[in-house]
């Protein structure tokens, strides 16, 4: 299958980015979901691509050569990310990062011996078949899940569905991080069961809990930031507003042996005007909460959330303590979010240091 690109499709190949928007593609004869050859307008071959019909985004770019991509291709690009998350110290982590591992529009992550995927564009889609074959010789995973229930499916024409591809995967999986265990949900779990993005945050701000000082986390979950909290603090308050995530908070930390948490429900906004009330101090506190910007028409309204938790967070922050804040709001940018806190920094009337994003 061919497709040819405008000159401007092309120069963005050319500029480095992956993808190639419908309005750049020029002809599409088969409107099949595939991996195609694309070429410029005069016919100059520029790549291979994963093709997606009814996508905004037509083409993801796999390779500028005119190579065969077959399950050994795509072993080899697994294997070579993989490579890249040598010496990770935990038992869960991503193996591979989509676009960021040059395999766009797939997901691959690993629960111990069980690998969790999504298989994120119809093009890819299209060649599952080599996909899970190359997961298995690469990863050697007893079990194959592919959580394909992520939203941005239905925007490739795909549909929502959580199946077993190989092997087996259970419902929940003992991870170890940095010492510290914890279950995950492979089925059920949000994303594909865990929140892997923050591993490294959560093993950098337990090191640097001030040992024997008050902490807190809040928007919980299943405590995944309490428990490393634990291990240098005196005491963890792990807030959230879901019983259900904190009960598996709660069976988190016994798993560990670990009985300085304590777990409350509660609306955070709400708690923090409480504690700041009653001039509670804590030496160590993580804001990690769900994105408030879901789509750009709300930025406004997301941004005054967070400056309020922020500046909240700061008024109750002991003195020298340490703010661990986050946002996965797509789109809230860094500086968007790095202006925010100075000014929260600077209405809270506290003089902050800003480490390194
Ligand atoms: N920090 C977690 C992930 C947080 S997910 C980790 O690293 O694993 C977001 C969590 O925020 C969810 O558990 C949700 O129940 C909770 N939440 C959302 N809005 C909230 C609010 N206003 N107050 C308290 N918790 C909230």
């Amino acid at each position: 299958m061919t497709v040819k690109v405008t000159a401007r499709g092309a120069e963005r190949w050319k500029q480095g980015h992956p993808w190639i928007y419908r309005s750049d593609v020029a002809e599409e004869p088969d409107k099949t979901p595939g991996i195609v050859q694309a070429f410029d307008r005069k016919g100059k071959f520029l790549g291979q691509a994963l093709y997606s019909p009814k996508s905004e985004i037509r083409l993801r770019l796999l390779s500028r050569g005119n190579e065969r991509i077959d399950d050994f291709w795509w072993s080899h690009r697994i294997l070579v990310a993989a490579r890249r998350r040598n010496g990770i110290t935990a038992t869960a982590w991503r193996v591979v990062h989509a676009e960021g591992d040059a395999l766009p529009s797939l997901v691959i992550d690993k629960y111990g011996p069980f690998v969790v995927a999504q298989l994120l564009s119809a093009g890819l889609e299209s060649v599952r078949r080599d996909v899970l074959e190359a997961i298995k010789y690469a990863l050697e995973p007893e079990g194959i899940l592919l959580r394909n229930d992520s939203a941005i499916r239905r925007y490739e024409g795909l549909a929502s569905e959580v199946v077993l591809a190989h092997g087996q995967v259970p419902q929940v999986v003992e991870i170890v991080e940095d010492g510290v265990k914890y279950l995950a949900a492979p089925w059920s779990g949000q994303k594909t069961g865990a929140f892997l993005d923050q591993r490294e945050n959560r093993i950098l701000i337990g090191h640097q809990t001030k040992t024997g000082g008050r902490a807190l986390d809040l928007f919980t979950y299943h405590g995944s930031f309490a428990l490393h909290l634990a291990r240098n603090a005196k005491e963890v308050l792990a807030v959230d507003q879901s019983a259900e995530a904190l009960a598996r908070g709660a069976e988190n930390a016994k798993l560990n042996g670990i009985s300085n948490i304590k777990w409350t429900e509660a609306n955070a906004f709400d708690l923090l005007r409480e504690l700041e009330r009653r001039r509670e101090q804590f030496d160590t506190i993580v804001l990690d909460p769900p994105a408030f910007a879901k789509t750009k028409a709300n930025l406004e309204r997301a941004v005054a959330g967070y400056k309020e938790i922020n500046l909240r967070a700061m008024k109750v922050l002991a003195p020298g303590g340490v703010l661990f804040t986050s946002s996965c709001s797509y789109h809230v940018s860094r500086d968007v979010f790095t202006a925010m806190l100075s000014d929260a920094a600077r209405d809270s009337g506290r003089r902050m240091d800003f480490g390194k994003p």
